[in-house]
């Protein structure tokens, strides 16, 4: 399948309807986007210039990498230029997995369990701890002071398979560590690290752009898989959040509880 081949059977995309975003407080915790290999929950179209929600209409993954979730074939023919390298990111990310197992890869992974299994095992708790990563997020970085922050760091969050998680996706992991790194020591780590940030960059200009807030990210690693990256968007003013010092401790221990986080304690 030719990188093209996704869309060809969409029709042109129609002009983007620019509707008023009702709720544009309640969106400012939401995450824009989903990409394997760059992984995160999507609740409304990935078309930034469209609003709705998954609650209003199900929405449909692209065919070709699964991950990013549309409204209508319009709003992916209208994405598809920026969605289109990362598209074959995914691709390319499950395809070397398998790959890799497939030429009997062993090195670290849980008994009995591909390179695959482990990288959908971990789209599954990230799907699920969501929001406890935004909000790690948002408070390790220290947002609610400075917006700007989220260009110049990353969270770094570390995390291994919990052998006793009892088939629970909440607790497939354990995180063992977040702290932050900068921008310029990440690049400089090289491999996966350089291209993941250009894609960071690049979803924060696109979502600036569209006026709709900016985009902070995770540097999810789960060894033996390669780092991946965890976007959260449509950040914008979060001044009355107050700073939670112990954001780490409430990460590792909501992890471990296999809760849902709803709100720092
Ligand atoms: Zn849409
Ligand atoms: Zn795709």
């Amino acid at each position: 399948m030719n990188s093209d081949s996704a869309i060809s059977s969409l029709s042109p995309p129609l002009r983007p309807k620019s509707k008023k975003n009702p709720n544009a407080i309640a969106d400012d915790r939401e995450v824009i986007t989903r990409p394997a290999g760059q992984k995160s929950a999507s609740r409304k179209c990935a078309n930034l210039e469209c609003y709705v929600r998954a609650t209003e209409k199900p929405l449909k993954a692209c065919a070709r990498c699964k991950a990013m979730m549309y409204c209508s074939r319009e709003c992916q023919a209208a994405h598809w230029p920026t969605h289109k390298q990362w598209c074959q990111n995914n691709v390319d990310h499950v395809a070397e997995l398998a790959v890799a197992d497939a030429l009997g890869f062993d090195g670290g992974l849980p008994p009995g369990m591909t390179l695959v299994e482990l990288d959908q095992k971990l789209e599954k708790w990230v799907k699920f701890h969501n929001s406890l990563l935004m909000a790690a997020t948002i408070h390790a970085l220290s947002l609610p002071r400075d917006l700007k922050r989220a260009r110049q760091y990353l969270l770094r969050v570390k995390v291994s398979w919990r052998p006793d998680n009892g088939g629970v996706a909440a607790k497939f992991f354990r995180v063992d560590d977040a702290f932050l790194i900068d921008m310029e020591s990440a690049r400089a780590k090289g491999g996966v690290w350089p291209p993941s940030i250009d894609h960071v960059v690049k979803l924060r200009e696109e979502s600036e752009a569209m006026r709709r807030g900016t985009v902070a990210a995770v540097a999810l690693e789960c060894e033996p898989l390669a780092m991946q990256i965890v976007p959260f968007g449509s950040l914008r003013d979060l001044s009355p959040l107050r700073i939670q010092q112990q954001w780490k401790e409430t990460l590792i221990r909501i992890a471990e509880s296999g809760r849902r986080f709803t709100r720092f304690e």
